[in-house]
């Protein structure tokens, strides 16, 4: 009998265990530092679990190596992760882009489905039970916990990475990694809210907005994104801000996000504009963009554009209507930053995928060893990506080497 020790009770070491338990050789012993497995996994998705995306594919990861998602997304791709979680009896309805959630839209069943397949398949779970070293040994592996020493035949690395850090993201994984020789890049906060300057979002607090967005550093594109829009106190947030925060997080200094909140030409805006002027000579500038945006948004868009609230709009000027299109199509907001791993979902950066088999994901340092989920220095985009990366992962790690 093989003893088999996973670290890490989240979504991919949940898969690992259940994967190595599907071994009848293998005693699989899943170890979770907090009092309770798969904690994030309840909070994913606003509490939906937005569990993959059926488009995903390796252009939707990030990491040093791009490339080094491939054999574990072409073993376990999205087809196969719902398969997966149909057999364990859970239902799902796909959404808008591809994205997966459960029937029930509770992530608790899909936590429910794995801890009744866990109990099925006799894997030991310890909970509150953080690993605070791990060693080689001449046979396999010498793992503490709190006052207590195990022994493992091989290890799979499964802690997750900084995220989250109120739903436990920690530092373990990379710690107990270098222990045994392995390397990390550098760590960003990823799809996480971007800090802007406060003025125009705090006064728009709430408001959603579909936009095209682009991030620059000192007038050079470096990311593109479209989609939903969130103005938050102290800056944005939404998912097509979540697509621009690897790159506002990795950019350094003098970033600004332009954003633009109608899907027409400045010129057509411009001749919609004239049009309201003729139409309602009496009206209040105020009101230019109704019934074209959000009310709030409209009015903050007049503001920011230089028009006096209670002007009628018989006297704007031509200067005044084409500097209104203008922000209409771009309303740039200086980014100061993002809002830190506290609050990101993800963490950008992790162990050097160098150091691992692409095809076993075992360590080519430590034999033996594996990794996966957001260890690792793979992050997708948001969808359910980082999801699909866990359960893909997971599962590979768990077949160890086999
Ligand atoms: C708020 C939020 C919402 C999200 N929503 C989505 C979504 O809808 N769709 C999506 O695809 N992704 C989403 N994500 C990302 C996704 O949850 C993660 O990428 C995924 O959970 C990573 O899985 P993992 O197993 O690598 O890590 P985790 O799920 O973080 O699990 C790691 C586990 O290891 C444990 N651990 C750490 N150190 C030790 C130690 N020393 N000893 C024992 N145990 C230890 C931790 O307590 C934790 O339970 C979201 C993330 C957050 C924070």
């Amino acid at each position: 009998m093989n003893t088999v020790i996973v670290i890490g009770g989240g979504a991919s070491g949940i898969l690992a265990a259940l994967t190595a338990a599907e071994n009848p050789n293998n005693r699989v012993l899943l170890l979770e530092r907090q009092q309770r497995i798969g904690r994030k996994l309840l909070a994913t998705g606003n509490g939906r679990c937005n569990l993959t995306n059926t488009g995903a594919a390796p252009e939707n990861y990030h990491g040093e190596d791009p490339d080094f998602v491939r054999p574990t997304l072409s073993a376990f791709g999205p087809e196969d992760a719902l398969r997966y979680f149909h057999r364990l009896g859970l239902l799902t309805a796909e959404e808008y882009g591809g994205r997966v959630y459960p029937l029930s839209n509770s992530a608790n069943s899909v936590l429910d489905v794995l801890r009744l397949a866990l109990d099925r398949a006799g894997v030991e779970q310890r909970c509150a039970a953080p690993v605070k070293s791990l060693r080689r040994e001449k046979r396999g592996f010498a793992v503490e916990i709190e006052g207590e020493p195990l022994q493992g035949d091989a290890v799979i690395l499964a802690c997750g990475g900084a995220a989250g850090a109120k739903l436990g993201g920690v530092m373990d994984g990379y710690q107990l990694a270098k222990s045994l020789g392995h390397k990390r890049t550098g760590l960003y906060p990823a799809l996480v809210q971007l800090v802007t300057e406060p003025e125009y979002p705090r006064a728009l607090k709430g408001v959603r907005a579909e936009s095209a967005l682009t991030l620059t550093r000192r007038g050079f594109a470096l990311a593109k994104s479209r989609g939903e829009l969130q103005f938050t106190d102290n800056g944005v947030s939404g998912p097509a801000v979540f697509d621009l925060s690897r790159a506002a997080a990795t950019g350094g200094e003098g970033l600004t996000l332009h954003i633009r909140l109608l899907p027409l030409e400045e010129a057509e805006i411009l001749s919609l504009l004239r049009e309201r002027q003729a139409g309602y000579p009496e009206l209040p500038a105020s009101e230019i963009l109704t019934g074209m945006l959000h009310n709030r948004l409209g009015r903050m868009l007049g503001k920011y554009a230089g028009l006096s609230a209670n002007t009628p709009l018989r006297e704007l000027t031509e200067a005044e209507l084409g500097a209104l299109a203008r922000a209409c199509v771009d309303f740039p907001l200086p980014v100061k930053g993002t809002e830190g791993f506290d609050h990101a979902q993800v963490t950008a950066g992790g162990l050097r995928t160098a150091d691992f088999d692409p095809r076993t994901l075992e360590s080519r340092l430590v034999p033996g060893l594996f990794a996966c989920g957001e260890l690792l220095d793979v992050d997708g985009d948001c969808g359910g990506y980082n999801l699909q990366w866990a359960w893909a992962s997971g599962r590979l790690a768990g077949r160890l080497g086999t």
